[in-house]
């Protein structure tokens, strides 16, 4: 595993995301990933698998200190109900989050409003650390100057830059957690990383992965439903991109956005 230094804490550049995966299945992704290796955990009070996730966690018998727990309230839920906190920890059978989510921005609502239960989350040692998410560069700035942010967690694949992000969370030290890392599979039709994979005999999948964590402070949390795809996704510490190749995959950026609801704020 590699690990990013962020605010005094090491996170895993390699999570395992949650989202859509529920009950039997949940369970049993979680356990197997924790068996090969995984420790990073991503999930969100909104995927309602907080429960599940906190079960198999429990049963594990992995010491708490050395898993990495990253959940997200949303916003409204979290400007009426400070209590929601308690609420996903208590699910996750823990007394804190590694890393606590504001999980959107919210439009009606001053910054400083929506950050404030985060912060008092990070004050009573609910949380490690705090971030946001779906974040876009000039609220990313925003909110660094009112909280001490540590995360933006946003779309980050391929197909869609996060340059401008990227700049903030390097001049701030922060993480970029990269979510939707594979483009939800779009990757597979694309020859020019497929080439590169043929070079280092990994999959596209893997190539993919690695172009996300050989970058400055980036970490990526690959969802999959499949106990096969889970160990590709966790193999790949064995092998480097050179530089040519970073910037081939570089270059494949076209604004390809997967996640836009119409609550989503302009982006950059
Ligand atoms: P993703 O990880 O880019 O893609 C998941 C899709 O890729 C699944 O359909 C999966 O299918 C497939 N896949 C996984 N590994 C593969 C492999 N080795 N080869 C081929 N296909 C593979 O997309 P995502 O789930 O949307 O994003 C990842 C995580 O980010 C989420 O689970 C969630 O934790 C987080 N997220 C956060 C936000 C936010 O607003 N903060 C939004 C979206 C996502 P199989 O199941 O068949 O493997």
């Amino acid at each position: 595993m590699q690990y990013i230094e962020v605010k005094g804490y090491k996170v895993p550049a390699l999570g395992l995301g949650t989202w859509r995966l529920r009950e039997d299945v949940c369970r049993q992704i979680v356990e197997r990933a924790l068996a090969l290796g995984y420790r990073a955990i991503d999930t969100a009070q909104a995927y309602d698998n907080e429960f599940d996730i906190g079960q198999v966690l429990a049963a594990s018998g992995i010491p708490r200190k050395d898993l990495f727990l990253t959940t997200k309230i949303w916003p409204d839920v979290l400007d009426r109900d400070e209590g929601a906190i308690d609420a996903s920890l208590a699910d996750l059978r823990t007394d804190y989050a590694d890393l606590l989510l504001l999980h959107w921005p919210n439009r009606d609502r001053p910054l400083g409003d929506s950050l404030a239960p985060l912060v008092r989350a990070l004050e009573s040692g609910k949380a490690r650390m705090i971030g946001v998410s779906n974040f876009p560069s000039a609220l990313l700035r925003e909110a660094v100057s009112i909280a001490p942010i540590a995360c933006n967690q946003v779309e980050y694949h391929p197909y869609l830059s996060q340059a401008a992000v990227l700049d903030i969370v390097r001049e701030h030290e922060l993480l970029l957690t990269a979510y939707c890392p594979l483009a939800r599979g779009e990757f597979a039709r694309d020859p020019a990383i497929d080439a590169i994979a043929q070079a280092h005999k990994k999959t596209k999948a893997q190539v993919t992965l690695r172009w996300l964590l050989q970058q400055e402070r980036v970490a990526a949390i690959p969802r999959t439903a499949r106990l096969e795809h889970l160990a590709e996704n966790f193999d790949v510490f064995d092998f480097t991109l050179t530089d040519a190749e970073m910037q081939s995959m570089n270059g494949l950026a076209y604004g390809k956005r997967l996640v836009d609801p119409e609550f989503a704020p302009s982006w950059d």
